[in-house]
This record gives C-alpha cells, structure tokens and sequence, in this order.
C-alpha cells in the first residue's frame, strides 16, 4: 500500500527574467518497505521534488499545482504546526553533507536526546537509553563514549549513522535520502547503503533514495523514476527497468554507467540538460537524442505504458501495446 503519493506536481521559481516551471506534472508513489529511487543528472528537479514531500522549499520556489499525499493527507493542505510535526516524526531527511542537518556546538547525545524529547516526550535515562539503543543499531562502535562526542570528531559515514540514528528514534515512517552517499568513500558508501536497507527491511520503512548512481539504484531500489528536466521520463520496477528500458535518455545513462560485464567504452551523453531559463519546445531530451523525429520538438510526449507499471514519455512508442493505458 502506497504511504506517499504525489500526483501532478508542478512547480516553478521567481527568476530575475520572471517565473520559471521547473517540475512538470510529477508523479510517483512509495509503498511501505519497499525503496523508490528518483535518478537524473544534476538539477534535473529530483531534490526539489522530494523537498517538496517536507514543504521545505526556497522562498523563490512555489507550488502551482498538484498533491502530495502521506497516509491518505494531503501535505500541502496540512497547517504548519502539523507539517512540523510531519517532519522528522513521520519523514526524516537523510541529506547528502550531514554537517547540514547536526549542529556542531552540541554532543551527538545531546542532539539526539532533544530529537527524543520532542518527537517522544522522554526525559532522563528512558530518553538517554533509547538513544543508546539508536546508536547501536546503526552500528556506531562503543555507542557509551560516542555519545558524548562533537560532530567532528565523527567521519563522515559516523556522522550519517548518527542522522540515520535519529530518524530512528523518531520511528519515522519515510526516509529521504538525498544522496546519502556522494561525499563517502566506496567501502562507506556501501555500508550506509546495507544499513538503509536493513531499516527498509527489519522495520518496513519506506524510502525514496535520491541518486544520479545507477549502479547503486540496481543494488538497493525497488522502483526507479528517472526525472529529466523537471519531468519523470520512465518509471518501472527496478528488475523491469534494467531488464527492458524504453526511454533514449535511459538507455544513454545506462551506456554511461561503468560495468564490470560489459566490455565496451562508456559512452557520454552529448550536450547538457537545459538550465530552468531555456525553454524547449516538445520533448525536452530532443536536442540530445538520436532517435529524434520532427514531433518531438513541437509536441510534449505523453506517458506510454510499455509493461506492467512500467511507463515511458516517448513518441517512439506510439504504436507500442498499452497494457495499463
Ligand atoms: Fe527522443 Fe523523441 Fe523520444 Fe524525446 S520523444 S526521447 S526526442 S525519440
């Protein structure tokens, strides 16, 4: 059962040449337990729309259409003093730098005791072994001690486990995790990874793990959108995705990704994603694409269903069999 859904998202910001859409018609859904990853190059509009899930947006940035529902409410209809709640209660953020989200000047027990006391109400040792507790279930060594350490004296995967420790005790329902892993190194990267998906697992947590790593979508994802230029291009089941993707801007960021098996030269994507101010007429890969044909730089291509949940916005499949239309 879906605990998130967003339909129709669209989105713009206040530029100094006026206001630019920046999320078209995005929609996705998370169910329980399971894992969505949101993928595309840099500034493609994965973050802002899973910011948009905590109404945490910049002040140029707004909302001209959509819903985003948690457990059937919807989120942008809630008051702020329910948001609040919302968030780190029921959705916790995993940002991509922890530093952002742990204050420097307070002890890591500190931070983790005032996250206890205001998403539980405990006080005194009920609060201090629950959060001993978290950080032993993320796996931070002599948990005792490391209570009362400052944010730099932990590394960099320390400092995720902590942010992962919180959204723990808060028992939150929906992980967000921005790229979790881009600023560890590789053996780090893969145990934070081991550790979502523990917590996926053992306490049926939904996450939406936000990623341009493919490689890492394939290890740990159950679903995968894959966002260009503010809109989802191709959404599929994980093994259905890499067993049979549609869209052109997949199969190049597939040809992009290294692969132990494949014994061939990686292949670039030529050109660059448009930046919000330019604006491209019909499909918006169509500069880049090598498929392209006369339609697709004049009308927007609609969602063709190519599997079972498995949806491709391509004109190429125009006479594709629909079974979910
Ligand atoms: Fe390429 Fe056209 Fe498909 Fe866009 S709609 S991805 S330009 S073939």
């Amino acid at each position: 059962m879906a605990i998130l859904e967003v339909k129709n998202l669209n989105l713009g910001f206040e530029c100094e040449c006026g206001f630019r859409q920046a999320l078209y018609d995005v929609s996705f859904s998370l169910e329980k337990g399971k894992m969505h990853a949101l993928v595309g190059e840099s500034g493609c509009g994965k973050t802002i729309s899973a910011m948009s899930v905590l109404k945490l947006l910049p002040k140029t940035a707004s909302i001209i259409g959509g819903e985003i529902f948690f457990d059937g409410e919807n989120i942008l209809l809630m008051s702020n003093s329910k948001l609040q709640k919302l968030r780190g209660a029921k959705i916790a953020l995993i940002p991509q730098d922890p530093m952002t989200s742990l204050n420097p000047l307070y002890t890591i027990g500190d931070q983790l005791l005032e996250v206890i006391k205001i998403h539980q109400g405990l006080h005194g040792t009920e609060a201090y072994q629950k959060a001993i507790e978290a950080l032993e279930l993320v796996q931070i060594p002599c948990a005792k001690e490391r209570f009362k350490a400052y944010p730099h004296e932990f590394s960099g995967g320390m400092k995720q486990r902590a942010i992962i420790a919180m959204a723990l005790v808060c028992n939150a329902e929906i992980l967000i995790a921005d790229e979790p892993t881009t600023a560890l190194d590789v053996t780090i990267q893969a145990q934070i990874m081991s550790l979502l998906k523990d917590i996926q697992t053992t306490r049926n947590t939904a996450i939406l793990l936000i990623t341009h790593d493919l490689a890492l979508v394939g290890e740990n994802a159950d679903y995968v959108s894959v966002m260009y230029a503010g809109r989802i291009v191709e959404s599929a089941p994980a093994a259905e995705f890499f067993n049979n993707p549609n869209h052109p801007y997949t199969h190049a960021l597939l040809k992009s990704m290294p692969s132990a098996k494949r014994n061939e030269r990686l292949q670039t994507i030529t050109g660059q994603p448009p930046t919000i101010q330019q604006f491209i007429n019909g499909c918006k890969f169509h500069p880049r694409c090598l498929q392209c044909m006369d339609i697709c730089k004049t009308v927007v291509p609609p969602v063709y269903y190519v599997g079972e949940n498995h949806f491709s916005a391509c004109f190429l499949n125009k006479d594709a069999n629909c079974p979910n239309d």
